[in-house]
């Protein structure tokens, strides 16, 4: 019923590469504006479309929202933008992932190069075979790949070497004690950007609130940043007067 009372929105995150501090993309994240409750953010309703599978539909309309979006403000000379798209378990397990995705694609005219699929470890290596089958796919139509969450999950070497990804998230976790002076999160941040690096990947770090945080992901290389401190997830209003000001 939500869906159908469109009480769904989209809001947007933006990513900017660290060193030109220039914006390049942005994550879209689901809020449910609920007549009865407000806004709600998603870990109160994800798991319960999670587990009714309304988030089909749900993950469906999300993407085909964002292409749309997306392919709105490269018409508006914003032609750089990526946008990054959380895929779910359920979502991902559909036999007709890749034809959801294509539709989305093709009834926007979004170009492929321009979403980048944001998956978690363990979404990933549920099925092995079946991951690399899809990456592939998603490969050779352009798409672009990104682990989320990385670090936290399940996570073996050898399928990080063998699947088509583009880059890697680093999970919040590992960046808000980079303010902390805990050794060994400072320690698993770098590993996990020269791992990313050594490997071919871009690596970027989400929920980066501050300039200590910044200075560390900068001494060791990291490609690009997300967090509060470039800006909160804007509603499309407001991301649109962000892309203003930056651009022109
Ligand atoms: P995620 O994909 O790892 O998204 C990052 C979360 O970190 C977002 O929370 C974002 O608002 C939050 N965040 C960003 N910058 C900062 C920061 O500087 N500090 C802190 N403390 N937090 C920051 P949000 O929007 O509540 O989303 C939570 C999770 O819900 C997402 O984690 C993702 O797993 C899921 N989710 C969100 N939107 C979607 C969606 O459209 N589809 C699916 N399947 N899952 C979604
Ligand atoms: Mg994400
Ligand atoms: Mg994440």
């Amino acid at each position: 019923k939500a869906i159908e009372n469109e009480e769904f929105m989209i809001v947007y995150q933006p990513q900017i590469l660290l060193n030109e501090n220039e914006l390049i993309g942005f994550e879209a994240l689901v809020r449910w504006n609920s007549p009865e409750k407000g806004v709600l953010a998603p870990y109160k309703f994800i798991p319960i479309a999670e587990e009714t599978n309304l988030i089909v539909p749900l993950g469906e309309w999300i993407i085909n929202k964002v292409c749309r979006e997306n392919k709105r403000w490269h018409d508006m000379g914003y032609s750089h933008l990526t946008a990054a798209v959380n895929i779910s378990a359920k979502q991902f397990a559909q036999d007709n992932i890749v034809q959801v995705i294509k539709e989305a694609l093709s009834k926007s005219g979004l170009s492929p190069n321009y979403l980048e699929l944001e998956l978690t470890e363990s979404v990933i290596m549920d099925d092995f075979e079946r991951t690399i089958n899809l990456f592939n796919i998603f490969k050779d139509m352009g798409i672009r790949i990104s682990i989320d969450d990385f670090g936290t999950g399940y996570s073996s070497l050898s399928y990080l070497k063998q699947f088509p990804i583009d880059s890697l998230k680093i999970d919040q976790s590992f960046i808000s004690n980079l303010t902390k002076d805990s050794l060994n999160d400072i320690t698993i941040a770098n590993l996990v950007i020269d791992l990313g690096h050594k490997l071919g990947l871009q690596v970027i770090a989400e929920g980066v609130e501050t300039q200590q945080q910044i200075n560390f992901l900068s001494e060791y290389s990291c490609d690009k940043i997300q967090g509060y401190i470039v800006s909160k997830p804007l509603i499309k209003k407001d991301f649109e007067k962000l892309l203003s000001n930056n651009y022109k």
